[in-house]
């Protein structure tokens, strides 16, 4: 198995503070009246984004402009998290509680 890669190493391992969602929802679709598939969050800000399934890909436009390398996915029981810089994978990683969400969020 291939070393995670240091972003992900952070973020199994060294992770001090819980990160805050930014709301249950995409940010970006719940201002515009999007609709999403699945949410992922920003472990560095708590920005919480649409995925790539859906029409919008907010998560990865996240990545694009804010350069924050690590999610999360925004739905429950899924604890995996996502390096967009090194396209790598973490299955399970530690969570804070209010990481992730009791139910699945969908559009209003
Ligand atoms: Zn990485
Ligand atoms: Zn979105
Ligand atoms: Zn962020």
């Amino acid at each position: 198995m291939k070393k995670p890669c240091s972003h992900l190493e952070v973020t199994e391992h060294h992770r001090k503070a819980p990160v805050h969602p930014s709301g249950h929802g995409c940010m970006e679709c719940l201002k515009d009246g999007g609709d999403w598939v699945h949410l992922r969050m920003c472990l560095t800000c708590g920005h919480v984004g649409c995925c790539d399934d859906s029409p919008s890909r907010h998560a990865t436009r996240h990545f694009h402009a804010s350069s924050h390398p690590v999610i999360k996915s925004f739905e429950p029981g899924e604890d995996w998290a996502w390096c967009f810089v090194d396209e790598q994978l973490v299955e399970r990683i530690p969570t804070f509680p209010g990481e992730s969400p009791p139910v699945h969020y969908s559009a209003p």
